[in-house]
């Protein structure tokens, strides 16, 4: 699957390349709205990524003249959170969904998953990794036969570490997905979330890897 990301601030858009790659995707970045508009007609372009204040060409404008030559292509505004008016005005013009800044990976990950799913059904929808079921549509998790109740914080947190069973996560890497680019990267939230869901769940599930984070167990 390869995501187009039209944003022009530098930082915003390395962040949600970084994420995208790590989940296996292709990127493409435009750092202004005509550029964009060029790539995102292409076909090999499964979903677009369109903040609306661009140079050269608004977001708006890309979104006009794409829907004139690719209808279907979903296309998600990344919009300030004051711009209550622009996003009415935006799903009127086309976009698909929209996500308001600042943002996590994980929600903005949930977004695009959603609409790659509504075209492709074959998509996962559950995650059943040692003994933990989370159910994507439902947002619920269940444990050992019971259902657990969580936070939509420590439900992310918890699918981060289901998507990649065994593997290291960093403490930077969690706070990309789960808190967001604007969070303090020296808070200690990360272990606080980690020691509430080794609470809720199983404190086995989740290994402290000492200097590199944190593991999810693999077995399944
Ligand atoms: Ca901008």
């Amino acid at each position: 699957m390869n995501v187009l990301i039209v944003e022009d601030e530098d930082r915003i858009a390395s962040f949600i390349e970084r994420g995208l790659r790590a989940e296996g995707f292709g990127v493409q970045v435009a750092a202004d709205g005509e550029t964009g508009y060029a790539l995102a007609t292409s076909e090999d372009v499964d979903l677009v990524l369109l903040d609306l204040r661009l140079p050269r060409l608004s977001g708006e404008e890309v979104l006009e003249r794409l829907r004139q030559v690719r209808p279907d292509v979903p296309v998600i505004v990344l919009t300030a959170r004051d711009a209550v008016e622009d996003r009415v005005r935006n799903l009127n013009a086309g976009a698909d969904d929209y996500v308001t800044k600042p943002f996590s990976f994980a929600e903005l990950l949930a977004r695009i998953q959603a609409r790659l799913r509504s075209r492709d059904q074959h998509s996962a929808v559950a995650l059943d990794v040692s003994g933990v079921q989370l159910d994507l549509r439902t947002r619920t998790a269940r444990h050992a036969g019971r259902e657990v109740t969580l936070t939509s914080r420590e439900f992310a947190l918890l699918e981060t570490f289901m998507r990649h069973p065994g593997q290291v996560l960093s403490q930077v890497q969690l706070m990309d997905r789960v808190w967001g680019y604007d969070f303090d990267p020296g808070s200690n939230v990360v272990e606080v979330y980690v020691g509430y869901l080794r609470r809720k769940l199983d404190k086995h599930l989740i290994e402290t890897v000492r200097g590199a984070g944190y593991r999810f167990r693999a077995a399944r």
